[in-house]
């Protein structure tokens, strides 16, 4: 199947490929599209399904949208839905680095340190046909970063049962554990099911 995903890192696009690998996986600037909706949503299943619905709009043909974030129990769930602008003053985003340096510093000196990734995905397959799951990886914030693999959070994601960071892993370990990953196996579950079925997929 060819799909759609309603996004434009490209990592993500990576980390997508290798998960949904029997099936093609573009992005939107792959045709042209700029996409940049507004995520409004108050939970990462209202802004996945906000991306999957905007993009399926302009193609018209199945797209898969992600929601994701890191929640950290000790800051009451924060950054959240709000992950990828965490920080961020007068409309400027900060770089990872920045961001990770500011949860280190709002984390100084709390000892329940439990966090989680959190991924929703969303795959629709016509304007009112969809399905959603989302999956988590659990771990601790770390001292201090380590690592430089994968992106955004992961140098500052410790994984106790591992004794590395997500940022320390492979891409392969990643998805094998990740919040990700594990979406996005259930997901392909689904879509392999439906394909059986339904030969115009
Ligand atoms: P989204 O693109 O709106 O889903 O925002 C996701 C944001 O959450 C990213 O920009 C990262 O900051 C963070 N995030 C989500 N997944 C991961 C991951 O696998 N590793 C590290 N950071 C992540």
């Amino acid at each position: 199947m060819h799909i759609y995903l309603a996004s434009g890192n490209r990592h993500k696009q990576e980390e997508f490929a290798a998960i949904l690998k029997d099936h093609q996986v573009s992005l939107p600037a792959d045709a042209g599209i700029e996409f940049n909706p507004d995520e409004t949503g108050k939970t990462f299943l209202e802004n996945a399904l906000l991306k999957a619905q905007a993009l399926y709009e302009s193609v018209k043909c199945p797209v898969i949208a992600d929601d994701s974030g890191l929640c950290i129990d000790a800051l009451g769930g924060k950054p959240g839905i709000y992950s990828a602008r965490y920080g961020m003053e007068n409309g400027i985003q900060l770089e990872a680095a920045e961001r990770n340096q500011l949860v280190l510093q709002q984390m100084k000196g709390i000892t329940n340190r439990s966090c989680r990734f959190v991924c929703c995905i969303v795959i629709m397959l016509d304007a009112n046909r969809f399905f959603t799951v989302q999956e988590t990886c659990e771990g601790v914030i770390a001292e201090e970063p380590h690592g430089e693999h994968g992106f955004g959070y992961d140098p500052i994601v410790y994984l106790p049962e591992l004794g590395k960071t997500v940022a320390e892993l492979t891409a392969e370990e990643k998805n094998r554990l990740s919040h990700r990953g594990k979406a996005g196996r259930l997901a392909v579950h689904c879509l392999s099911e439906i394909s059986k079925t339904e030969s115009t997929f």
